[in-house]
């Protein structure tokens, strides 16, 4: 598959700068903060994929996109261009990458027992990227630097060479408890639009803590990236509760057909 590539470089050197002095005056706490703007976003979408595809077994599921698309034309940035991929790895994981690129290991599939819980951790990672969650953490570990990189990098090694980078350090998945709940919280509103039961949510993420007692070595990834406790459980319920009563969809017999082909 191709994804459309854009040059990294910024197209105002005077807006660069502005944004260098601001960055000068802002304290790092400021973790919210992001110098990246969508279109240099979903430019590097390219070179972070080209990493991954790199180094991990990727494809493509028609259906996996299909649900996919239906809760990202749910959030702000459902106008642009979002990939969905199965990962071969018989561990529970998921995640975002910047340029709306969500991965799914096939042995997250394989444990998601309905539609509705595969849903709620698809929603929750497609809000680690509609929030932007992954270019505030480039912000917060690069500022000035990637910014430099941003406008400096004209070859197109230089593209890839931050991608490689970033993927590497791990930064890109290191979120803080804020964005946990701020993922969570977006992802039940995603899912419910969508039509989904968010209950899967909640079930999903119990089903993770017990499996993390009984297979740690098969959860490990996904702790390590989603500090996940029962606060965030009791949130996700609580959320829930206030949302109105509606027709959602729990579950599917063409969903337990695209379960079968990862078990
Ligand atoms: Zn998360």
């Amino acid at each position: 598959m191709t994804i459309p590539t854009r040059n990294l470089t910024l197209k105002n050197t005077a807006a660069a700068l502005a944004v260098l002095l601001l960055l000068a005056a802002v304290p790092a706490a400021e973790s919210a903060l992001n110098i990246v703007s969508l279109d240099q976003e979903w430019a590097m979408r390219e070179d972070l994929h080209g990493q991954v595809a790199s180094q991990k077994q990727v494809t493509q599921a028609a259906y996996l996109t299909e649900i996919g698309q239906r809760i990202v034309a749910q959030t702000e940035l459902g106008n642009r261009p979002w990939n969905f991929f199965v990962v071969r790895d018989s561990s529970v994981n998921a995640f975002n990458l910047p340029g709306g690129l969500i991965y799914v290991n096939s042995g997250l599939i394989a444990e998601a027992e309905s539609l509705d819980q595969l849903t709620g951790v698809l929603a929750h990672e497609i809000a680690h990227g509609s929030k932007r969650h992954g270019t505030q953490l480039m912000t917060r570990a690069y500022g000035y630097n990637l910014l430099a990189g941003l406008v400096l990098g004209r070859d197109a090694g230089q593209g890839k060479q931050i991608a490689a980078q970033l993927l590497g350090t791990g930064i890109l998945t290191d979120y803080s408890r804020d964005a946990e709940r701020e993922a969570d919280r977006a992802g039940v509103g995603y899912v419910y639009r969508a039509g989904y039961d968010p209950r899967g949510m909640a079930e999903f993420f119990s089903k993770l803590g017990s499996l993390r007692s009984r297979q740690p070595s098969k959860v490990e990834q996904f702790f390590s990236s989603h500090p996940l406790t029962s606060e965030r459980i009791a949130n996700v319920e609580a959320e829930i509760s206030r949302l109105p009563q509606k027709k959602l969809t729990g579950d599917t017999n063409n969903y337990q057909r695209f379960r079968s082909r990862y078990r």
